[in-house]
């Protein structure tokens, strides 16, 4: 049943002009990075984590400097970057590299996709390795600030010299418009979105594969178990399973059939 669904998947990704992957909270799981509301997630374990984490963009606004130290104190982002990309961030990069994918599109924060190898990601929630401004929109490498955020200093921006958050989109922080629109139009002008570890209900992420089916796409998912996307008819199909073990299946059947062609 798996097998056959592979080896579907494969022979669709084949027969796509414009095939894109989207992806969420369950691939970063397999390089270790804890979810947030699975049953041993940050938040399920800590209920006033998550308080905090709605809170903490009105903080930013009314105090950068509270807001940073804060951001420091935080252990969440020395364990994502410590993680490493798994066999699932890899296949991406592969299926990118051969052509076959033309772009990811990602809810994690955890910059593994690009430290895998693929080249046009677009980090719709942000990522953690960037400082972005919120007034004039520029982002900058976090390294070029190094040193403002280890004296305890808000780094400010270079562009509008006001203050910078981290690139990361928070609770009641608007998605920035620019990977807004890149990502939307992605999703009008796929004929395959290859949806991998989300169930794709955290909105206005969640927009983008039922806009692809709208626009007349194909969507696939790869996913532990069943999604509000399988539930209402917005995947053509699912292939069950972990993704780090799925995708790297679908790679070698895609490179199977090339031979074949
Ligand atoms: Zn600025």
């Amino acid at each position: 049943m798996e097998l056959e669904l592979i080896k579907m998947c494969a022979r669709d990704l084949l027969n796509a002009n414009y095939a894109i992957a989207f992806t969420g909270a369950g691939v970063s799981t397999e390089s270790g990075i804890p979810d947030f509301r699975g049953p041993s997630g940050i938040w399920t374990r800590d209920p006033e984590a998550e308080r905090r984490s709605y809170e903490i963009f009105g903080k930013f606004l009314r105090n950068p400097k509270e807001y940073w130290e804060e951001v420091l104190k935080s252990p969440f982002y020395e364990i994502l970057e410590k993680a490493k990309p798994n066999p699932a961030h890899y296949a991406l990069a592969e299926l990118e590299e051969m052509g076959i994918i033309k772009a990811v599109i990602t809810q994690n924060i955890d910059g593994l996709h690009s430290k895998a190898g693929s080249k046009k990601v677009l980090e719709f929630h942000g990522g953690i390795d960037k400082l972005r401004c919120i007034y004039c929109g520029c982002r900058f490498p976090r390294q070029e600030f190094a040193k403002e955020i280890e004296e305890r200093k808000v780094p400010i921006c270079k562009n509008c010299r006001s203050p910078l958050k981290m690139d990361v989109v928070y609770f009641t922080e608007q998605i920035p418009t620019d990977v807004y629109d890149l990502s939307l139009a992605e999703a009008m002008k796929c004929d395959l979105m290859l949806v991998c570890g989300t169930s794709a209900v955290v909105y206005p992420a969640a927009e983008l594969p039922r806009v692809a089916k709208r626009r007349g796409a194909k969507v696939v998912e790869i996913n532990f178990e069943e999604t509000p996307l399988t539930l209402e008819g917005v995947s053509d199909y699912i292939i069950k399973g972990k993704v780090g073990e799925i995708l790297p299946k679908i790679v070698e059947e895609v490179k199977e059939l090339r031979k074949k062609q």
